[in-house]
């Protein structure tokens, strides 16, 4: 298979985003160069790089990179005291000795780890013991004050286990429309049960797993959960984390909500209306005890920053995590080292090459940040932890673009925007992909969460507004079928796999859209005074709103 070569494709695509502006606004031409980014994008995926992990040889030559590059690109030293990086030092969990077990009706109900449940933690210790701690079914275990919903009310779950359910009372009922319909919400990941039961003092989290609401399998539970758990070291971790977080099958929570003479589906359908309040299983308890190896590695996020000419502490943000996931199993080739040519070593030249136009374009009237992120791939922990210990402080980041795995197969007819309906990005996304015929594609599958997957994410939750968008839809270059089939057989063959290679043959056209649509609105945002918001509904809102003085 062969695709336009990159250089011809990369003609085409400016002449006809040329001709598509003219007569509007045309933004200045952007010039962003097909044959830097990809060979950014082979440097750091090649073999010598060893897949990118984290706390390896391969994580120095990496930093190393990006520092070199940012510095020729223009930019300044923007990470902990006047250095290029911040450090990320992160805890390793892994739990041995798994008991646990309900005690219910006098009876006692062995839970096999990995089978019936499955137990971890996220707080250092070296050993968690529970005896007999009271059960409580807290529904959703959600507490929205600006959709006026508590499940908790006055209940006091303090050195209580918590029963809870995954994703939010409109899954089962959309018509409820209490938290978007089906478009799932924070509210119901399971990352924020375990938060909201910590700010409660609970002793425990047990999320009853479902299929459908979980969008996976009980597999996925236990391959992700069974393993080592990470997590950023905290100030205070015992605020913030429960000693047990866990997960159950479905059947096991009915059984033992029988045994404690309650109907399970019954307290499921009650759980979906605000009047709701928490349930004690009676005469039932939880005990479980496990060994935890609690280790530290420290890693690196790397920032580079082009100071505003006038308001040099409000800050436009571009991220993308350089990290992947390192050496693996041998494939069939034998081939071991997970590349991570897409991902993401493309949105880490990405932002490499934004950082050459931005610093060779007139100086913005804000500052630029980019944040090559560490350990995405370990659940957004380089980007946790600059959230929760930002080095330019967020309630003057303007707003953040995100980009992670980008289209390398040519330009595409949409601009996908994952957690279209937050804020108010959407509307500058859509204004700048018409510049270029492009529609908007809102988030193809919503109720799965997307938007609380990738790096903009923590970012998001503490207020700013953070854009992820990516090309999207049908090619608009012939011949469309190899494109077509790229792209399909990343997703089945390539994604999180050793072969996740970078080829000469990419066609770079769209992913350049992608960036010009994040430097023409980034543009906008850095030479205007504008801080824009988030919709009306939107969790985030609260977080933003707190610091609005801070915004005059
Ligand atoms: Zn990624």
């Amino acid at each position: 298979m062969r695709l336009l070569s990159t250089a011809a494709a990369l003609a085409a695509g400016a002449l006809i985003s040329a001709c598509a502006t003219m007569g509007a606004e045309a933004p200045a031409p952007a010039d962003f160069d097909a044959a830097r980014l990809s060979e950014h994008a082979r440097v750091l995926s090649d073999d010598s790089f060893q897949g990118r992990g984290i706390g390896t040889p391969g994580e120095a030559m990496t930093v190393r990179y990006l520092t070199e590059q940012y510095a020729a690109a223009g930019f300044q030293p923007g990470g902990e005291n006047g250095s290029w990086t911040q450090d990320v030092t992160l805890n390793r969990f892994t739990a041995s000795n798994v008991r646990a077990s309900f005690e219910v009706g006098g009876d006692t109900v062995p839970l096999t780890q990995g089978q019936q449940i499955v137990v971890s933690t996220r707080l250092p210790g070296r050993h968690v013991m529970l005896t007999d701690a009271p059960l409580v079914f807290a529904g959703y275990g959600i507490t929205a004050p600006e959709r006026n919903w508590d499940d908790f009310k006055d209940v006091d779950v303090r050195g209580k286990v918590i029963v809870v359910l995954v994703n939010d009372a409109d899954f089962e009922e959309p018509e409820l429309n209490t938290f978007n319909g089906r478009a799932m919400t924070y509210y119901g990941r399971w990352t924020y049960k375990y938060e909201e039961a910590a700010r409660r003092g609970a002793a425990g989290v047990i999320i009853v797993h479902e299929n459908a609401p979980a969008s996976y399998g009980w597999a996925t539970v236990t391959n992700s959960w069974s393993g080592p758990q990470f997590d950023i070291v905290r100030q205070n971790a015992a605020a913030e984390r429960v000693p047990v977080e866990s997960w159950i099958q479905r059947d096991v929570a009915v059984e033992l909500f029988r045994k404690a003479g309650l109907d399970f589906d019954a307290l499921k359908t009650q759980a979906r209306s605000r009047d709701f309040r928490p349930v004690a299983l009676p005469g039932a308890t939880f005990s479980g005890m496990f060994d935890v190896a609690t280790t530290q590695i420290t890693t690196q996020n790397v920032l580079a920053r082009l100071p505003g000419a006038t308001r040099p502490d409000e800050t436009i943000l571009y991220t993308a995590h350089w990290d992947h996931i390192g050496v693996g199993e041998p494939d069939a080739n034998g081939d071991a080292i997970f590349n991570g040519a897409v991902d993401n070593a493309t949105g880490t030249a990405a932002l490499l090459e934004l950082a050459r136009i931005w610093a060779a374009g007139p100086r913005p009237e804000r500052s630029i940040v980019m944040i090559s992120f560490t350990a995405e791939e370990s659940g957004l922990l380089g980007s946790e932890y600059y959230a929760a210990n930002p080095v330019w402080p967020l309630e003057t980041t303007v707003a953040g673009f995100n980009m992670d795995a980008m289209n390398v197969y040519g330009r595409v007819e949409n601009l996908g925007v994952v957690g279209h309906g937050q804020s108010e990005l959407d509307e500058r996304l859509a204004a700048a992909a018409a510049r270029q015929g492009r529609n908007i594609e809102p988030d193809a599958n919503p109720a799965a969460g997307s938007y609380f997957r990738s790096d903009h994410f923590p970012l998001a939750k503490r207020g700013v507004p953070m854009a992820y968008a990516e090309g999207s839809g049908d090619f608009r270059d012939p011949p469309v079928e190899p494109r077509e089939a790229a792209r399909d057989e990343y997703g089945a063959k390539r994604y999180h796999q050793a072969d996740d290679e970078w080829s000469a043959d990419w066609d770079l056209a769209g992913q350049i859209e992608d960036m010009e649509v994040a430097l023409w609105i980034g543009r906008d945002l850095a030479n205007s005074r504008d801080w824009p918001g988030w919709k009306p509904g939107s969790e985030f809102g609260p977080a933003r709103a707190g610091s609005a003085a801070a915004r005059d």
